[in-house]
């Protein structure tokens, strides 16, 4: 997988001249349905016939030896059935990226563009958060980490606990005794494990959590959690630490992210259309999320799954307009038809850490148009310059 890093840079290619993006999203096809060959086939066929395009348009540049190359990947990929890949390229720039996805894309993809196409990318990046599930209970700790599919055991904690056997003394001052021990062996093997888990945040190695333990376990564990690590766990389900499979921990983790995000879109959409009415902080309607995204007021970009609208974006200061005008409103120069003004806000987006959401199966938002914003603070509203914080 790229890092943030990495996708950032792609965010910010833009191709002039002689240089194309190229993006191609390439979705295995489940052995249930198709075979190898119908695969090969769509693959070539989507690489052939944006050949035939940039031929058309006169886009030679690098676009020939890049799709070809591409071409030949596709041949070898017909095996890897687990896998979809994506590869961003302009050999013309030296780049050249491929990368492993989890097989969840609707369908194979290829762009040729001024931009890289990132929105599958970002929807995946954001559908697959890097989890960490960890199973615990009074002396024993392990830590998973689930990501883009992959399960990999992190490490373990073991505590000894002492010997609780009879002594040879006044049983009742060595069971108390023993009692006390045990009990100071368990909070400091959870205190051990929340320390683990605040690192974890610190150095950035997972992005939310999920806790596998017994109900009475997490009762004791719970107070020790930093607050900034609770703010990412997502929840936690019954389970014994002696019996956890890689299995356990995709299953339970797949489903908590599932759950937690598609609660946490809906949470999004009603905020947003309710910051929207109160004239609070949400816009509503491509021209005024444009106009939001260039003010830097932006903190969540929502967008229906299948949004598409046309724009034109200045070939000079990069304005974006939802009005087909010829000539930019801020600085006159001639303005370029984006065919996907998506093409141009993802990228922006992902440059301006602005959280991306794509919107399933809620009519209200369509109804609104099927993008929207929830903002940091509105600049038409900063009162002394002071933001008001979310
Ligand atoms: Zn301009």
């Amino acid at each position: 997988m790229l890092t943030r890093e990495e996708i950032r840079e792609l965010a910010e290619f833009r191709g002039e001249g002689a240089d194309f993006a190229i993006s191609f999203y390439f979705q295995p096809i489940l052995p249930s349905d198709k075979s190898h060959r119908e695969e090969t086939i769509q693959a070539k066929d989507l690489v052939r016939q944006a050949l035939r395009e940039a031929e058309k348009d006169g886009r030679n540049g690098n676009v020939g030896g890049d799709l070809r190359r591409i071409l030949e990947l596709a041949e070898k990929w017909k095996g890897t059935r687990a896998r979809a890949k994506a590869v961003f390229a302009c050999s013309g720039r030296n780049i050249w990226r491929e990368v492993d996805l989890p097989p969840l894309l609707a369908k194979s993809h290829l762009f040729v563009n001024r931009r890289f196409h990132l929105k599958e990318l970002a929807e995946l990046m954001g559908s697959q958060p890097r989890l960490w599930v960890v199973f615990l209970d009074r002396h024993r700790a392990r830590f998973f980490d689930l990501h883009l599919d992959e399960v990999h055991e992190q490490e373990a904690l073991f505590h000894a606990l002492p010997h609780r056997g009879r002594g040879d003394g006044f049983a009742g001052y060595d069971a108390g005794h023993a009692e006390r021990s045990v009990n100071d062996e368990v909070l400091h093997h959870f205190k051990n494990v929340a320390e683990v888990l605040k690192l974890g945040v610190e150095r950035e190695a997972f992005d939310r959590l999920v806790i596998g333990c017994q109900e009475i376990h997490w009762r004791e564990f719970e107070a020790h959690l930093h607050p900034y690590v609770k703010q990412r766990l997502l929840g936690r389900f019954a389970a014994e630490v002696g019996t956890v499979t890689k299995k356990l921990v995709r299953e339970q983790g797949e489903r908590m992210v599932t759950e937690s995000l598609a609660q946490h879109r809906h949470e999004q959409v009603e905020e947003v259309l309710s910051q929207a009415r109160s004239n609070g902080r949400g816009v509503t309607g491509l021209r005024r999320v444009l106009r939001s995204l260039e003010m830097g007021e932006v903190q969540v970009l929502l967008m229906a799954d299948n949004y598409s609208a046309h724009a034109v974006e200045c070939t000079n200061c990069g304005h974006l307009d939802a009005h087909m005008v010829a000539y930019c409103s801020v600085c006159g120069r001639s303005t370029q038809e984006l065919e996907d003004v998506c093409e141009a806000i993802v990228p922006a987006a992902i440059r301006r850490d602005v959280e991306l959401v794509y919107v399933k199966g809620e009519p209200e938002f369509e109804n609104v148009g099927g993008i929207a914003a929830l903002l940091r603070f509105r600049a038409d509203q900063k009162k002394g310059g002071v933001a008001a914080a979310s």
